[in-house]
């Protein structure tokens, strides 16, 4: 094999691809940005192009977490996703590389996942704030609301079946409520998407950070998965 070969082989390797023939020519350019070159599905191009301008809003919106964060962090995984993974916002490694739950939270995340079945690429992860608050400290309640805006506009677009929020942050985003994530786990709620008037199963229970902290915890997070694994596949 020449080089050039061999580097357009890495290139398409590189894309995520792994297969070659399909039905339509593949835009290879369409995204700019790694988040939405990972999905093994073709991309529904009017969500891609509404999650586009939604990225656009919040990078042009202005809040003091932008003088401090290096990177936009928006979504990463599937925007045909029947189920959404809410955190709460970026990390360090995650302001780094603009993609969310990455670091040592994401890898658990990631296990998590792969413990019901479900890959990454299958899945819509983001975050209630979407730039990283200086030195990790908790998003405070006025900008959980300046940016729960957007997250609506998210879920509006990916419109899934399921959301499962990961911690305190995002049960109190999307639930609206200050309850313990002790009292609010281990039963379903419901999230009311006005746009959609559609009312989407949703569970909060612990973040991948805090079971690090805390591993007893895993018993429960794990009862809550298999809560979230026994609906999709009631769905399926
Ligand atoms: N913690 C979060 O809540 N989100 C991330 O993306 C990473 C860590």
């Amino acid at each position: 094999m020449n080089q050039s070969n061999k580097k357009n082989l890495e290139f398409i390797k590189n894309s995520g691809v792994n297969y070659f023939l399909q039905e339509n020519p593949r835009k290879w350019f369409e995204s700019e940005s790694s988040s939405f070159s990972k999905s093994p599905k073709n991309i529904n191009d009017g969500k891609l192009d509404k999650i586009q301008q939604v990225i656009k809003k919040i990078n042009s919106f202005d809040t003091i977490l932008k003088n401090s964060a290096k990177n936009l962090v928006v979504y990463d995984g599937n925007l045909d996703a029947k189920v959404m993974f809410i955190g709460e916002a970026p990390g360090k490694d995650e302001d780094i590389q603009g993609l969310p739950f990455i670091g040592k939270a994401g890898q658990l995340l990631n296990k998590m996942l792969a413990a019901i079945k479900l890959k990454r690429e299958e899945v819509y992860i983001t975050n209630v704030v979407n730039w990283r608050p200086p030195d990790n400290r908790t998003p405070s309640d006025d900008e959980i609301l300046e940016f729960l805006p957007f997250l609506q506009e998210q879920i509006d677009i990916v419109n899934p079946d399921f959301i499962f929020l990961l911690g305190g942050v995002a049960a109190k985003a999307i639930l609206s409520t200050p309850l313990a994530l002790s009292k609010l786990r281990g039963s379903w709620h419901e999230y009311q998407s006005l746009k959609l008037n559609k009312k989407i199963y949703t569970i909060a229970s612990y973040h991948p950070a805090f079971l690090l902290r805390s591993p007893k915890y895993k018993k429960a997070s794990w009862e809550d998965l298999q809560m979230l694994q026994k609906k999709l596949n009631e769905n399926n």
